[in-house]
């Protein structure tokens, strides 16, 4: 499995960046994780949407889902040959907030369908088991297994509460919420430190941070507290194999 970052920022991103983005493959399946601000653009670096077997949203923050708007219209207007319908791309996304959901998913462009804490779906080779984390709005964690046996588990946003290492126990690979920096940084978001301690109480290989700070370059500061022996803050158009 390979885990493309095509955007690291939240909740808006850095000049030249973009928000919260993930190009998931395994053998021929592709999924987009979230979707927010720059993402399309990167994604077509890629792949055109319409080819996509499926989008899975966390959550309806902007930062997670601004450019699905967006990518209604290259949905819109994708290639058919003579004949052919236009393709619906499955959305999986919470069922909340109810009308940003709704605004999203008017018209036929997306073949919506809800997730929830405890669902399991397969996309092509890949396994979708979903977690419930802690978060303002609906928030689905999820361990995304491979053909192979590899697991990765991405947080979406959250922060940490009691039992939250179950979701990534003995995943080989972490992608995680770092948007705050410091140890004294508290609120929605889990602190570098935090997601550390997740890492170890998880038993993961490697602990992949992302969601940083777009209102500030933290990437050094990010650098500077981490005490987990394998890390990776990740970089935009980074690829990695899970
Ligand atoms: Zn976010
Ligand atoms: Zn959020």
């Amino acid at each position: 499995m390979f885990l493309t970052v095509l955007g690291r920022h939240g909740p808006y991103p850095r000049p030249g960046g973009a928000c919260s983005g993930y190009l998931i493959e395994d053998g021929d399946t592709r999924v987009l994780l979230d979707c927010g601000s720059g993402v399309l653009s990167r994604l077509m670096e890629y792949t055109h949407p319409a080819h996509l077997d499926a989008i899975v949203i966390s959550h309806l923050h902007f930062d997670h889902c601004s450019d699905l708007f967006v990518m209604r219209y290259a949905l819109d207007q994708q290639d058919v040959r003579e004949g052919e319908e236009k393709r619906q791309v499955p959305l999986y996304t919470p069922a909340e907030p109810f009308d940003t959901r709704k605004a999203i998913t008017t018209g036929a462009l997306f073949a919506q369908r809800t997730i929830k804490g405890g669902d399991e779906i397969l996309i092509g080779t890949l396994h979708f088991a979903f977690t419930p984390m802690a978060h303002p709005v609906p928030t689905n964690g999820m361990r995304i297994t491979g053909a192979d046996g590899a697991a990765l588990f991405y947080t979406g946003d959250t922060k940490p509460y009691p039992g939250m290492e179950k979701g990534p126990m003995g995943a080989d690979a972490l992608l995680a919420d770092a948007c705050f920096v410091n140890a004294s940084q508290t609120g929605p978001h889990m602190n570098v430190k935090e997601a550390c301690v997740l890492a170890r109480n998880a038993g993961v290989k490697t602990l992949y941070l992302t969601h940083l700070w777009g209102k500030y370059d933290t990437e050094e500061e990010v650098k500077k507290e981490i005490d987990f022996s394998s890390t990776v803050v990740v970089k935009e158009r980074g690829r990695y194999c899970i």
